[in-house]
């Protein structure tokens, strides 16, 4: 099992909380815009990845089977 997660990157605002609260699955360019529409992580990586979709003010990140509350 793979965590799938998608950005919608066109709504990014470069806040960098994402990445702040999981770096091992969210990375940004240099202006601090996330530009990675998709990717699988490890399935170790779930919880982190859960953690940066809920951190995002803008709601952009989503991850399968995973609620973003
Ligand atoms: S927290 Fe959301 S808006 Fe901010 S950089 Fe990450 S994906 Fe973009």
């Amino acid at each position: 099992m793979t965590v799938k997660i998608t950005v919608n990157v066109a709504g990014c605002v470069g806040h960098a909380r994402c990445a702040a609260v999981a770096p091992d699955v969210y990375e940004l360019d240099d202006d601090g815009f996330n530009t990675t529409a998709y990717r699988e992580a490890e399935e170790s990586l779930r919880a982190q990845a859960v953690r940066g979709m809920r951190a995002c003010p803008e709601k952009i990140i989503t991850i399968e089977d995973e609620e973003n509350r």
